[in-house]
C-alpha cells in the first residue's frame, strides 16, 4: 500500500520534514560518496558578500547553482560543492561604521583599527552563519563548514603572488591623476564600480565673470555646475575655431551661446588664447599665486554654458589631462574627506557638498556673478554610501591593461556565455576597460604588499614567508595579514638597505574574489594542507583544505560559474583578468548570467517602499520549491518579476502534479496494485511493450520529457526544463488520466503501472528544481512500496530516455488539438461539455482515423468525421506582406478573384487562383459558420460541431449531469471509491430511469429509484 497523500501539500511543513530526512539519513554525504569515482564537474562559487541574511535576490543565484550541481550529481559527476564568502571591502566597512555611529575615517582611527577589524570580522561571522542557514532552508547542497573566506591569509597571499607577477611584467604603477572620489568613504572609486551608479541630480549652474587683466572693464564669462571647484581655477579654455564676442557690458562669451545678443567686437577663440585674467578666489587661496590665462582646447563644447570653460586640473579628469598638456599648475582644494584645506580662507574645513550657496553669494557680492540657475544632470554617486562623488587628484596604484587586453578578449571568445549576448557585453567592457585602479584608502581589506623606498626601488612582497624573511623584526605580533597588525611590519630595501614601510592602502575588493580559482584550488602549492585555508581572519570559521597544485590541475578551469549580469564588469572580469595574467586562459568554460530581479509589478524592490520580500517570509508563505520554480522559469535574458502572485500560479501548477499522484495512490490502493522498481528503466517503461495505445503514448511522452529536459539542463536553460515539464504534466493529467478513467476504475494494472512509471520518472527530471516535492513523492510512490529502492530520489541517478515514438506523439497531439477546438466550438455555441452532440467534422487533421472513437468519447459526440468542413463559407484574402513581392503586378487580379470566390481549394491546403498557386502561408483564410453549426479553427485545423439537439441527446445530457452530481455527493459523503450506494432521483427525473443501468454503473449504485419529492439522495448500500 502507498501511504495516503493529503489533498494539498503544506509546503513549509513538507519541506522541513524533507530537510530533517536528508539530514538524518546523510543523503548528501551518500550522494558524494556514490559519485566520488565519477567524472569531474567543476563549479566555482562566486563569493557572496557576508554582511546580511539571505535575501530573495541572493536565493535566485543560489537556486541556479544548486539546480545544476544537483543535475550533474544525478548524472554521476564528482563535484566540490565549495561555498564562498566575500569578507572585506566597503560593504562590510560601511555597515560597521553605521552600526558604531562612525562618520569619517578620523572617527574610525580614533575608535581603533584593531577593534574595528574585530567588528568587521564579527559581521562576517554572523552573516556567514545566517546565509548558510537560509541556503540550507532553500535546499542548497554545499559542503557547509568548508567554505572559503576571502579574508583568509591564504587568499591574501595568493593575491600578493598575482600582484608580484603584474609588477614583474611592468604593469604595476603609481598613478597621479584626477579620479572619482567618495568624500564620505575617503577613497577613490574605480571604473568598474562606477558603471550603473549615475543618478539624476539637481545642481546649481553658475556663470562667473573673470576680469581681464590687460583689457580694462572687460571680463571672460565662464560656466560651471560644480561651484566648489572655482577656488581651484587656473585657466579658462576656449575653442580655437569658435567665434567669441564682446557684449555691451564688456563680457566675452561665445557668439553661438549669445542667443542673438549684439556684440560690439568679435574674435576667433585662437585670438583670445594667452589673455590673462584675475581668478575668482585669488584673495583667499593659493589661486592668488597662479598666472591665470586663456588656453585653447578642441574639446570645448558649444552645446551648453558660455562656450568658455573653467579649468581646475585638481578637480577633474579632463582638466587634469589638459593641464598636463598646457603645463598648468594643479591646485588641490580638498582633503580625503572632501573638506577644504586650511589655506583656502573662509572655506577652510568646509565640505564641498555644503559650500555651493555660500560661493554663489560671495561671487554676487563681489559682482562676479553673471547668472545662476538650477540644472538636472546625470551625476555619479558612491555605489556603497550614495554620497555624490567628486573628482580629486590622488596617487593610486594601477595595473596597466594595454598588454593584456587582447589576450583577455581572446580568452573570452573561448567561453560559452548563456545568454550569448552577455559574452558580447564582456567583450565591449574589455575593449573599453581603463587601467585597473586597485588601491583604496581604507582599513578592512587586502593589504597591498607594496614597499616603495625613497631610493626609488619598489618591493612587492609575494608571500608571508617572503615577508618574514625580509622583515626587520620577527613577525610575532602579526596575527593576521591585515591592518593594523601588518602596518607595524617594516622590511629592508634590497636596493639600498634602508628600512621601508608598506603603503597604507588596501586593495580593490574584486581582487579578493577574482583570485578564488587559484586560492581555493591550490595553484602552485606544493603540499596539500588539510584544513589549511582556515587561517588569518578565517581561523575557526572553516575547515576548508588547502589543496596542492595537482588538485588545481584537475579542477581548473571551472566548467560553470553563474552570477548576475552586473558581474560581467566585476567578478567575471576580475577573475578573467587574474586568470589570463597567471595562466593565459579563461578561468571558466561556461558562464550562466541572468538579469535583474524586480517585484511582481516590475518595480525595484526597496525596504522603504514596502515591496521587499525577505527570504524567510517567502519560505513561510510559498515554500522553497515554489521560489525555486519561479527563479528557474525565468528566461535569463529578462528581468524576473518575483512575488507572491506568480507564486500562487506556480502552486496551482504543482497541484496538478500533486493531484495526479493523489489519483494514482487512491486507485492503486483500491486495486491493491504494487509496482516494482524494475519497472523503471525496464524495456517496458522505455517503450514498446504496452498493449494499450494510451499506455504506449504515455510512455512515449515520458521519453520525450526526459530527452527535452536533458537537453535543457545541458544548455543551462531551466526555463526550457519547466516548459517541457509543464507540457508533460498537462498531457498526463488532462489526457492520459482523463482518457483512462474507466481503466483505473476497473483497477487495470497496465494503466496503474504506466501512470506510476510516468509520475516517478517525471518527478526525477524535475528533482533539481523542486527537490523537496520530488523527494516527498519519491518517498511516497517508490520507497514506501519498493523494498530495494534508493533511499532518496537524489541517489537514484538520472532516468534513461526511452524511444519517443514520434508518429504516435504527433497523432495524439493532433487528437488533442481537435478536442481542444471541439471544446472551443462548444463554448462559442454555449453548449455544456456534458451535453452529447450528434456530429463533429474535423478538417486539416489527416491520419486520425484510428482515434475517432477516442475523440467522440472525449467530446461526447455520436459521430466524428474527418474531411471537408461544409459547415462554413470560405473567405480567402492574399497575405500581402508574404506574397506581394512574388505576385507583383498580378496582385489586384488575384485579390479580385479571391473576393469573388473564384478560386479552387486543393487537397494540399493550397489555393489555385487566377493562374497562381498560393501556399497556406500566402493566404489569410477565414471560415464563417453556417446556421446550425459552431466552428473553431487554429493552425490549419478546423473543427465544426452540429449544434442541433434532439430529445434523446437532451436526456443523455441530463444523465451526465446527474451522474456527475452523484459522484461529487459520494465524495462529500466520504465514501471510498469502491463503496456501493442506493440512489434516489428527484421525481421529475423519472424519465432518466430509461438509462438506469448506465446511471448505476457510473455511480456504483446497487439500486436506482425515483423519490416522491425533488430531492436527490444516496445512502451507502
Ligand atoms: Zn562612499
Ligand atoms: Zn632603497
Amino acid at each position: 500500500m502507498f501511504p495516503a497523500l493529503p489533498d494539498k501539500p503544506s509546503n513549509d511543513a513538507l519541506e522541513q520534514a524533507i530537510l530533517d530526512f536528508w539530514d538524518r539519513m546523510r543523503i548528501f554525504d551518500q550522494l558524494r560518496a556514490k559519485n566520488s569515482g565519477g567524472p569531474r564537474f567543476s563549479f566555482i562559487d562566486g563569493p557572496v558578500t557576508a554582511n546580511k541574511t539571505l535575501g530573495v535576490h541572493t536565493a535566485w543565484g543560489r537556486t541556479l547553482k544548486d539546480v545544476f550541481q544537483r543535475y550533474k550529481a544525478l548524472r554521476g559527476f564528482h563535484q566540490r560543492y565549495q561555498n564562498g564568502f566575500d569578507c572585506q571591502g566597503l560593504w562590510i566597512e560601511v555597515g560597521v561604521e553605521r552600526e558604531l555611529g562612525l562618520n569619517s575615517k578620523k572617527e574610525i582611527e580614533e575608535y581603533g583599527l584593531e577593534k574595528f577589524a574585530q567588528k568587521c570580522r564579527d559581521v562576517v561571522e554572523w552573516s556567514a552563519a545566517e546565509l548558510i542557514k537560509g541556503s540550507v532552508r532553500l535546499g542548497q547542497w554545499m559542503d557547509w563548514g568548508r567554505d572559503y573566506y576571502t579574508f583568509s591569509d591564504t587568499n591574501i597571499e595568493y593575491i600578493w603572488q598575482f600582484l608580484r607577477v603584474t609588477s614583474e611584467r611592468g604593469w604595476l604603477y603609481l598613478g597621479h591623476r584626477a579620479t572619482e572620489w567618495c568624500p564620505r568613504c575617503g577613497t577613490s572609486i574605480s571604473a568598474h564600480e562606477l558603471a550603473g551608479s549615475y543618478t539624476d541630480r539637481d545642481d546649481p549652474s553658475v556663470s562667473v565673470r573673470l576680469p581681464l587683466l590687460d583689457r580694462d572693464g572687460e571680463a571672460l564669462v565662464i560656466w560651471t555646475t560644480t561651484p566648489w571647484t572655482l577656488p581651484a581655477n587656473v585657466a579658462a579654455a576656449v575653442h580655437p575655431e569658435a567665434k567669441y564676442g564682446r557684449l555691451a557690458n564688456g563680457d566675452w562669451i561665445a557668439v553661438e551661446r549669445g542667443g542673438g545678443a549684439e556684440f560690439d567686437q568679435v574674435a576667433a577663440g585662437a585670438d583670445l588664447v594667452g589673455w590673462r585674467y584675475r581668478g575668482p578666489f585669488d584673495e583667499i587661496g593659493p589661486g592668488g599665486g597662479v598666472d591665470h590665462r586663456v588656453v585653447g582646447w578642441d574639446e570645448v563644447s558649444m552645446a551648453e554654458g558660455t562656450g568658455i570653460v573653467h579649468i581646475a586640473p585638481g578637480c577633474g579628469a579632463e582638466d587634469f589631462e589638459l593641464g598636463k598638456a598646457e603645463g598648468l599648475p594643479v591646485l588641490v582644494p580638498v582633503d580625503e574627506s572632501g573638506l577644504y584645506y586650511g589655506d583656502f580662507g573662509w572655506l577652510a574645513g568646509l565640505a564641498t557638498s555644503a559650500v555651493g550657496d555660500a560661493i554663489i553669494d560671495d561671487l554676487r557680492e563681489r559682482s562676479l556673478l553673471a547668472g545662476t540657475e538650477t540644472i538636472t544632470h546625470r551625476y555619479p554617486e558612491c555605489w556603497r554610501c550614495h554620497t555624490p562623488l567628486i573628482f580629486r587628484i590622488s596617487d593610486d596604484w594601477f595595473i596597466s591593461v594595454e598588454e593584456i587586453r587582447e589576450s583577455m578578449r581572446a580568452a573570452n571568445r573561448s567561453v560559452e556565455w548563456v545568454p550569448a549576448y552577455m559574452g558580447s557585453r564582456m567583450d565591449d567592457w574589455l575593449v573599453n576597460m581603463a587601467d585597473w585602479n586597485i588601491s583604496r584608502r581604507r582599513y578592512y581589506g587586502l593589504p597591498l604588499p607594496f614597499y616603495p623606498c625613497s631610493c626609488g626601488h619598489l618591493t612587492v612582497i609575494g608571500s608571508r614567508a617572503e615577508l618574514a624573511a625580509r622583515a626587520t623584526a620577527p613577525l610575532d605580533g602579526l596575527q593576521e595579514l591585515r591592518r593594523p597588525w601588518i602596518d607595524a611590519v617594516k622590511i629592508r630595501c634590497e636596493s639600498c638597505d634602508r628600512e621601508v614601510e608598506r603603503i597604507p592602502e588596501v586593495g580593490d575588493v574584486w581582487l579578493d574574489a577574482g583570485i578564488v580559482p587559484f586560492s581555493t584550488l591550490g595553484w602552485h602549492n606544493e603540499h596539500a594542507v588539510p584544513g589549511g585555508s582556515g587561517n588569518g581572519a578565517a581561523a575557526g570559521l572553516t575547515k576548508a583544505d588547502l589543496p596542492d597544485h595537482a588538485y588545481w590541475q584537475e579542477w581548473f578551469p571551472a566548467d560553470l560559474v553563474s552570477e548576475m549580469r552586473e558581474q560581467i564588469r566585476l567578478w567575471f572580469y576580475s577573475q578573467l583578468f587574474m586568470s589570463v595574467t597567471l595562466t593565459g586562459q579563461a578561468p571558466y568554460r561556461t558562464v550562466l548570467g541572468y538579469e535583474k530581479m524586480l517585484d511582481e509589478h516590475g518595480r525595484e524592490m526597496h525596504g522603504s517602499w514596502g515591496n521587499a520580500i525577505s527570504a524567510e517570509e517567502a519560505f513561510a508563505r510559498m515554500g522553497a520549491d515554489v521560489m525555486r520554480w519561479q527563479y528557474c522559469a525565468q528566461p535569463p535574458s529578462q528581468n524576473l518579476l518575483f512575488g507572491f502572485g506568480p507564486g500562487k500560479e506556480i502552486q496551482r501548477k504543482l497541484l496538478t502534479l500533486w493531484n495526479s499522484a493523489l489519483f494514482l495512490v487512491n486507485y492503486a490502493n483500491a486495486a491493491g496494485f504494487t509496482p516494482s522498481l524494475d519497472d523503471l528503466d525496464s524495456p517496458d517503461s522505455l517503450g514498446g511493450g504496452q498493449q494499450h495505445l494510451l499506455d504506449r503514448w504515455a510512455i512515449a511522452r515520458l521519453a520525450r520529457l526526459v530527452t527535452d529536459t536533458t537537453e535543457a539542463y545541458e544548455q543551462h536553460l531551466t526555463v526550457n526544463v519547466l516548459r517541457a515539464f509543464d507540457g508533460f504534466v498537462d498531457d498526463l493529467s488532462n489526457w492520459y488520466i482523463r482518457r483512462s478513467r474507466r481503466r483505473f476504475w476497473n483497477g487495470d494494472e497496465a494503466a496503474l503501472r504506466t501512470l506510476w512509471i510516468c509520475l516517478v520518472q517525471g518527478l526525477r527530471t524535475i528533482a533539481p528544481v523542486t527537490p523537496f516535492l520530488a523527494e516527498h513523492l519519491w518517498q511516497t510512490l517508490v520507497v514506501s512500496v519498493c523494498p530495494d529502492a534508493p533511499a532518496s530520489v537524489f541517489l537514484a541517478g538520472w532516468p534513461s530516455a526511452g524511444l519517443a515514438d514520434d508518429g504516435l506523439l504527433g497523432d495524439i497531439a493532433a487528437v488533442r488539438k481537435v478536442v481542444e477546438l471541439g471544446r472551443r466550438a462548444r463554448v462559442a455555441a454555449r453548449i455544456r461539455l456534458r451535453q452529447p452532440l450528434s456530429l463533429l467534422v474535423a478538417e486539416g487533421a489527416p491520419g486520425l482515423e484510428p482515434y475517432l472513437g477516442e475523440i467522440a468519447d472525449e467530446l461526447r459526440v455520436k459521430e466524428v468525421r474527418l474531411g471537408r468542413v461544409e459547415a462554413t463559407q470560405l473567405s480567402v484574402r492574399p497575405n500581402l506582406p508574404v506574397v506581394g513581392r512574388r505576385l507583383g503586378p498580378d496582385v489586384p487580379a488575384v485579390r479580385k478573384a479571391l473576393a469573388a470566390g473564384d478560386f479552387r481549394e486543393l487537397e494540399t491546403g493550397e489555393f489555385e487562383v487566377a493562374g497562381h498557386i498560393l501556399g497556406p502561408g500566402e493566404v489569410l483564410v477565414e471560415r464563417l459558420e453556417k446556421d446550425g453549426w459552431a466552428i473553431a479553427a487554429d493552425e490549419g485545423v478546423t473543427v465544426a460541431i452540429d449544434t442541433a439537439l434532439d430529445d434523446a441527446l437532451l436526456t443523455e445530457g441530463r444523465v451526465y449531469e446527474t451522474t456527475h452530481l452523484v459522484n461529487s455527493m459520494r465524495k462529500d459523503a466520504g465514501l471510498a471509491l469502491t463503496d456501493r450506494i442506493s440512489l434516489w432521483l428527484p421525481a421529475s427525473d423519472a424519465d432518466l430511469l430509461a438509462h438506469r443501468d448506465w446511471i448505476a454503473a457510473e455511480t456504483l449504485a446497487t439500486s436506482v429509484q425515483v423519490a416522491e419529492d425533488e430531492q436527490i439522495r444516496l445512502t451507502r448500500a
